[in-house]
Order: C-alpha cells, then sequence, then structure tokens
C-alpha cells in the first residue's frame, strides 16, 4: 500500500505544513489513510493528523470530507451535540514519493468501541456505560442531521473514538515516561537500536485503565470519509454490512435513517457483545436475502409496498412482498432475544427493546430528537436542558 497513489511514508520527525507540525507517533490507520500524533510546534499543542492516501479517487473524497467537517466545526460550535461529533483544526497538503497527499489535524482521541467490546471479552459492556454512549451518540447524530445536514453512512465501534478529557496532560506524561524507557530499550540492544520504539507511546491511558470501574465515558464520532450531505448523496453503496439498513440493501430511497438503523445494531452489539445481524450466503440464497430474512424475523413483516420500492427489490421479494429465496422464517422478538439467548433480567430486555425498536422501524423509523427523550436514558447525564 506504500505505493505511487497509496499511503505516504511518514517517518517520525518529519515535518509539515512548513515545518509547524512535527511527527511523533503513529496513532492508527484505516482503508484510506495513516494517522499520526504530531506535535504543534508554534503553540505546543498535540494533534491527530490524518495523511489520506494520494490517488485522485481518495484526494477527491478528502477534499469532500474536509467540506463535511468545517460544517461541523463552523455550524454551531457551542450545540451540546456539537461536542460528540470530531471537528477538524487545520489542514493542508503534503508532497511525498507516492505523489500529493491530503491531510487533516483533529484534537487527539483514543481508541475505538470496538477494543472496549473486546476489553469486556465480547461478553458486553455494562449498560450504565452504554447508556452514556447512546446518548451521546444521538445527541452528536442530532447535530449531524438536523444542523448540519450531514449523514455518516458508516457507523460502527470502530469509528467511535474514546477519549480522556485532559489528554495533552497524559501525553505529555506519557511522552516522558517513553522517552526514559526508549532510551533504556536502545541501551540493551545491539544494532537496531533506531528501530526500536514503543508499540504505543500513549499507552491505554487515553482510555479508562481497564481494572479501574469506568464510572464516565466520553466518546465522539469520527471518521466522517464515507459521509454525505442529506441533499446530495455520493453513492448508493453505502455503510458496513452488518450495519447496513433494509432500504440500502434493496435500493430504495435513504435518508439520515439509515445511520438510526447502524446505531441500534451498534447498541445492541455494545450491550450484548455479539453482532445483531450477521447475515451469510447459502447455496441457494444470498447474503443480501438472509440480511432481510433476519431483519424480519426480529422485528416482523415488511409491507408490500415498502419491501417493493427499492431498484433491486424483485430480485428478493415476489409481487406479494415475500421473499423469494427463504420461505421459512424463525420469528424471534428482540425482547426474548435478549431475554432467551443473552440472559437479561425480563425487566431489562423490555426496556432495552422498547428504546431500540423504534430505530428498527422499516419505516417511519425514529429521529435522534426522538430518540434523546425516550425514558432509557432518563437518568444518564447529559441532562437535556430546556
Ligand atoms: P480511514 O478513513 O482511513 O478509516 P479514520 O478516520 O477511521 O481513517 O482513522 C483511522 C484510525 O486512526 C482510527 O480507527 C483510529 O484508530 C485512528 N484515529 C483517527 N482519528 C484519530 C484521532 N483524532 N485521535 C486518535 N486516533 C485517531
Ligand atoms: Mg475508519
Amino acid at each position: 500500500e506504500y505505493c505511487s497513489g497509496g499511503y505516504h511514508p511518514v517517518k517520525i520527525g518529519d515535518r509539515f505544513a512548513n515545518s509547524r507540525y512535527i511527527a511523533i507517533h503513529k496513532l492508527g490507520w484505516g482503508h484510506f489513510s495513516t494517522v499520526w500524533l504530531i506535535r504543534d510546534q508554534l503553540h505546543g499543542r498535540y494533534y491527530a493528523m490524518k495523511v489520506v492516501k494520494s490517488a485522485k479517487h481518495y484526494s477527491e473524497t478528502a477534499l469532500d470530507e474536509i467540506k463535511m467537517l468545517e460544517k461541523i466545526t463552523h455550524t454551531s460550535p457551542s450545540s451540546v451535540g456539537a461536542r460528540f461529533v470530531t471537528d477538524i483544526a487545520d489542514h493542508f497538503m503534503v508532497d511525498g514519493p507516492n505523489g500529493r497527499h491530503v491531510c487533516m489535524t483533529f484534537q487527539v482521541l483514543g481508541e475505538n468501541l470496538l477494543a472496549l467490546i473486546k476489553r469486556y471479552d465480547h461478553r458486553g459492556i455494562p449498560v450504565p456505560l452504554v447508556k452514556q454512549i447512546a446518548k451521546q451518540m444521538l445527541l452528536g447524530l442530532d447535530y449531524l442531521h438536523r444542523q448540519c445536514g450531514i449523514i455518516h453512512t458508516d457507523l460502527k465501534p470502530e469509528n467511535v473514538l474514546m477519549y480522556l478529557e485532559n489528554v495533552e496532560d497524559l501525553i505529555r506524561d506519557n511522552l516522558d515516561k517513553k522517552q526514559d524507557q526508549h532510551r533504556r530499550i536502545r541501551h540493551h540492544s545491539s544494532g537496531r537500536g533506531s528501530h526500536v520504539l514503543p508499540s504505543d507511546p500513549l499507552g491505554c491511558s487515553l482510555t479508562q485503565d481497564r481494572n479501574k470501574p469506568m464510572s464516565n465515558i466520553h466518546i465522539k464520532i469520527a471518521d466522517l470519509g464515507n459521509a454525505c450531505w442529506l441533499d446530495k448523496h455520493f453513492t448508493e453503496d453505502i455503510q458496513t454490512r452488518q450495519y447496513r439498513s433494509p432500504e440500502v440493501i434493496f435500493g430504495g430511497k435513504w435518508d439520515a435513517g439509515a445511520d438510526i438503523w447502524s446505531l441500534a445494531c451498534m447498541i445492541f452489539e455494545l450491550l450484548t457483545g455479539s453482532y445483531l445481524f450477521d447475515p451469510q450466503k447459502d447455496r441457494s440464497f444470498s447474503r443480501d436475502d438472509d440480511h432481510l430474512a433476519q431483519m424480519i424475523e426480529l422485528v416482523g413483516p415488511m409491507r408490500p409496498e415498502f419491501a417493493l420500492s427499492g431498484k433491486r427489490s424483485r430480485e428478493f421479494f415476489d409481487c406479494h412482498g415475500y421473499l423469494r429465496h427463504i420461505r421459512r422464517l424463525r420469528y424471534w422478538n428482540l425482547e426474548d432475544v435478549l431475554y432467551d439467548k443473552y440472559s437479561f433480567s425480563r425487566k431489562d430486555a423490555r426496556a432495552i427493546a422498547s428504546f431500540l425498536l423504534p430505530m428498527l422501524q422499516f419505516e417511519r423509523r425514529a429521529t435522534a430528537g426522538d430518540l434523546l427523550h425516550h425514558s432509557w436514558l432518563e437518568d444518564t447525564a447529559p441532562k437535556l436542558t430546556g
């Protein structure tokens, strides 16, 4: 991937934007980019810098991403919801052996929610923490959808990042500590000392300590790299499989409700450690067939008018709106799944299902604004005002 059109080879100590920023360490990477911890020499602050692959398609997509990030940053920075979506600090270009790359800088955040799911060994995150995450996600989405006119289109645990509020101090502490450690390591290794770097200079201190009870969590919705405008879609091919909404599968009309569907899938996964839908293909049906069948088994039949409203509907449904390739369905509603399979109490299962089911409606799906008033979130911070 480090070839023409691909990633830019960043080295520790490299300088960017007329030497204003200096690369400290790699923080992560995705399909489109590598992400680096950088220090702003001008103000002594730290940022995360995303360096996008250089091929034309990636650069053009990145320029759209910047437009949406700027909309997010400037629309209403003092709204509560704005706190729960990443904003952009700066952007510039860098030239390298693989071409010209778009770079963006952000506040330094921590691990993503998939890491948190793994930390609980896929057995589910405690309900009070999930409620906090759900509330912050809804505030962020309400801001994104209603105030910015943006649909994320790729909500999933990997694209939601946790952070601590005093992160700058932590970085400084950790870099000092690691620098000592680094010096020691160099003493003990012969020959290849300069390649021996601590694998994670921030440790897990950017998120909470595993052994400390986590009373409060802060998250931000990140990776706007696939986002689009409510009134301007860039592609119909959206969402990661397990989080994909029914209307997107059969090529129907979609809107901000697509994010709400993904959010329900994500919250279920945080609560149980398992995917809500994980469809597979078989000899007689496709992965899409299985996916639609699993949705119907969980929430009940679709109105034929809805099922048949998409460009690809007739691949999956007959003229009565029944699935063509999967005739026998085993209905198992969400409350019972939570009670029977995941051992929630009847009371908790009922409360969770009553919160998630409005997000899993095929039609007239609840909006982020509606869901913020649901009783499941009543006692969870931040409190709604007004
Ligand atoms: P891509 O579009 O290539 O998927 P992302 O924006 O998802 O890029 O970033 C890739 C990875 O880099 C993330 O999963 C995360 O691990 C890390 N990362 C991204 N932004 C930040 C940030 N602000 N602070 C810390 N790490 C980040
Ligand atoms: Mg990503």
